[in-house]
């Protein structure tokens, strides 16, 4: 049994090996990542549930590593939070998600909204505002045409901190939507004292809202309560015609996902932005 018990550990211990080395493996191809320009922005529409308008665009950071192929998001971004790398990848995003609309608006098509991804890490950073301005001024995009999506979670983490920040980043004119909403702890009221504008209800309730009788619910009574404190509404993870008229009776907003278009390259976005 005691011979067991080593071999067990052995392997316990080399299995450990092995993911602290994948880990570190990944560490080391994620800081080269930004220099070998192997980061790529997706776009998915976001369209009024009324009259199928494009609303805005939000950016989904892609990772095209020569070592490993593509890489979700879901596998290198809590590396890159964890390992602080977020940041400079961060306002890479920004600056390519900005860059990218104007460049949409200077082709003459009607403005839309960029909404960009912001981590907590992000959040804590002193002169994140600052830096925010300044790839706003360098791009020249409009402020208005700017949406921060930051997470339930990541909002209520740093009630005090990301209050300053997100009213300064409000002032200037940045829309800050709540991302994942019904995820967390927060409740729509405690939200309510944060400059939002919108809330993103997470897709594991739109999922099966058509068939199971409590997300169904879970969504009404978040949409309803929404409109009671004037913020508005967006589904995310739409894939049904189903679940679109039930978010359309129920005076959803916006709507986004595969039942329109999943996440495209800028050139495939194209046609959503010329709408
Ligand atoms: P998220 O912000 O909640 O983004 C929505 C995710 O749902 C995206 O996954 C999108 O591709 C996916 N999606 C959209 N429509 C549908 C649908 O109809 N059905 C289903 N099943 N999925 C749909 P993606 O692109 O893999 O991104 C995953 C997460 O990674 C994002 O979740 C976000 O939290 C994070 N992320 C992505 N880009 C960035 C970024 O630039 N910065 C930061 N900090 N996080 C990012
Ligand atoms: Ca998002
Ligand atoms: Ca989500
Ligand atoms: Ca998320």
């Amino acid at each position: 049994a005691k011979e067991n018990g080593k071999n067990q550990m052995e392997m316990y211990s080399s299995e450990i090996n092995t993911l602290t080395m994948e880990r570190f493996q990944m560490e080391n191809q994620l800081r080269k990542a930004l220099e070998r320009e192997e980061f790529v922005l997706h776009y998915q529409p976001q369209f009024h549930l009324e009259n199928n308008e494009v609303l805005g665009i939000e950016a989904l950071l892609r990772w095209n590593s020569s070592d490993r192929g593509i890489v979700s998001p879901m596998e290198f971004i809590p590396l890159a939070e964890e390992t602080g790398l977020i940041i400079p990848i961060g306002y890479w995003v920004l600056k390519e998600a900005c860059r990218q609309n104007k460049r949409w608006m200077d082709q003459g098509h009607r403005p839309k909204i960029v909404s960009v991804n912001i981590s907590a890490r992000q959040l804590q950073e002193k002169d994140f505002v600052q830096a925010v301005k300044s790839i706003l001024e360098d791009t020249q995009l409009p402020t208005q045409y700017l949406c921060l999506e930051i997470t339930e979670s990541t909002a209520i983490k740093n009630i005090d901190i990301s209050m300053n920040m997100l009213k300064e980043l409000g002032e200037l004119g940045i829309k800050i939507a709540i991302d994942d909403f019904g995820t967390g702890y927060s409740s729509l009221a405690m939200l309510k004292q944060l400059p939002i504008s919108n809330i993103k209800i997470d897709k594991s309730f739109i999922r099966d809202m058509d068939v199971d009788k409590d997300d169904g619910a879970i969504v009404r009574a978040i949409i309803a309560m929404a409109h009671s404190l004037e913020l508005t509404v967006t589904a995310e993870g739409v894939e049904t015609e189903d679940q679109k008229n039930i978010l359309l009776q129920e005076k959803c907003n916006y709507l986004q996902g595969y039942l329109y278009s999943k996440p495209l390259p800028a050139e495939e976005c194209l046609r959503f932005v010329q709408e």
